[in-house]
């Protein structure tokens, strides 16, 4: 492929088709490419999509599994806290289709699709950049007047680009099973319990369709996989999973140092988990990728039309960090949480009726990510100013 685009979109997850998707749109050139033969591959995500994703975007709803309004927390000591919410609060998407849904999408809007191409470098040549890439063994360039890096928590187009790279991480893993018989309302179970998930969680969430089984937290401090089984067989009272299917197992780091500061240069940007753009809290990456990718998609596009700089002030993590603050003193407060005896006393003062609108803000909650549409609009016109001045 000899062609030069205006954008190259490294990594076909969610942050990196969103933000194809809207180039494309906007009439931007774009090439999309992921090391993956197929979008619908090795999916890492439990794909959980909290209510204000699915108000906001239009996500299709033949790819979502049925709704969530009921949430059971459980203490170490397995004592619960039920929460119903009179909202559709989560519905899991079935991601290897969304994500095929949305790479049509891009193809519409002309975006050219490049599969099991990897990234593997980029120099900056003054008004445009060489970005070298593998496909099949064969090694190839193209040029480009921008790059964004959607490749993921261990961003490599990061590091070329000079930009800020993701520190902590947690890590998590799950089986997806069908066939488990669903007693009551689609639910998702949370668990805290230091032992087989510190510093986060272990969770079950069946929705009537599938049941995802997983574990989460700091890789130094547990065995994920054999935390996963112990967990599994430690909830045969909650779940019956006698006649379950395992489909799927799935897995990957998830960055919870929240969003990065310096994630966008003249040379390109960084989308989702390369930008850090996850809830440091409840590890909930889907609606950052879909409301920062969006925000990036329309800085590039102006970016791209004016050849102004100060376009790209709009897209700096410093104005996202500032929402993250309590949510990051909140992760601290969970990543020291190891004696389950402390947990089970914050349990239970959850469970007393002054404390609970915590627990019911923390999973119903609507501010996931800051509503970058609107902040935006405000940057557009100080950035404006700025290039005035
Ligand atoms: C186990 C687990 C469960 C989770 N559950 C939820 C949940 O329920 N709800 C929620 O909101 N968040 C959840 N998250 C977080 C969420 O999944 C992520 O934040 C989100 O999927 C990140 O999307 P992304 O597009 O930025 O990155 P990714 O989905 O990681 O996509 C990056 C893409 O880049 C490609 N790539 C990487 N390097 C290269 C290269 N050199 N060349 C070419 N391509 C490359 C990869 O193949 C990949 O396709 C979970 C995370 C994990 C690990």
């Amino acid at each position: 492929m000899t062609k030069n685009f205006d954008v190259i979109v490294v990594g076909a997850g969610l942050a990196g088709l969103q933000t194809a998707m809207l180039l494309g749109r906007s009439g931007a050139r774009v090439l999309l490419v992921d090391a993956k033969k197929s979008v619908a591959d090795s999916v890492h995500t439990t794909g959980i999509f909290v209510r204000r994703t699915l108000e906001d975007f239009d996500l299709p709803p033949m790819h979502l599994g049925p709704p969530v309004r009921h949430v059971t927390l459980y203490s170490p000591a397995r004592r619960a806290l039920t929460l119903e919410s009179p909202y559709d609060e989560f519905r899991v998407g079935r991601m290897s289709r969304l994500y095929t849904h949305y790479l049509h999408a891009c193809q519409r809007d002309g975006v050219v699709w490049s599969p099991a191409t990897r990234y593997v470098g980029s120099e900056d040549a003054s008004e445009s950049q060489v970005v070298r890439l593998e496909t099949g063994g064969r090694s190839w360039a193209t040029r480009v007047r921008y790059v964004v890096g959607a490749d993921g928590a261990r961003s490599r187009v990061a590091r070329d680009l000079g930009l800020d790279a993701n520190g902590e991480y947690i890590v998590g893993v799950e089986d997806v099973f069908e066939g488990v018989p669903l007693d009551g309302p689609p639910r998702f179970h949370c668990f805290l319990d230091p032992r087989l998930a510190p510093g986060y969680l272990a969770w079950i969430v069946h929705d009537g369709e599938e049941t995802h089984v997983g574990v989460g937290g700091y890789a130094a401090h547990f065995d994920p996989l054999r935390a996963l089984e112990e967990f599994r067989g430690s909830v045969k009272n909650i779940m019956d999973f006698s006649r379950a299917r395992r489909v799927e197992r799935r897995g990957g780091r998830i960055p919870v140092g929240g969003v990065l500061r310096h994630i966008a240069n003249r040379r390109g940007l960084l989308v989702g988990d390369a930008a850090g753009a996850v809830s440091p809290l409840t590890a909930g990456g889907l609606d950052p990728c879909m409301r920062l990718s969006s925000l990036a998609a329309s800085v590039i596009a102006d970016y791209l039309k004016t050849e102004n700089r100060a376009e790209l002030s709009r897209y700096a993590g410093d104005r996202f960090r500032a929402r993250f603050v309590s949510r990051l003193w909140m992760r601290r407060m969970l990543a020291s949480a190891r004696n389950p005896a402390m947990l089970e006393v914050a349990c239970a003062a959850m469970r007393l009726a002054p404390l609970r609108p915590l627990a019911w803000h923390v999973f119903f909650g609507r501010g996931s990510f800051p509503d970058v549409d609107a902040s935006a609009h405000a940057a557009r016109q100080s950035a404006r100013s700025v290039a005035a001045i």
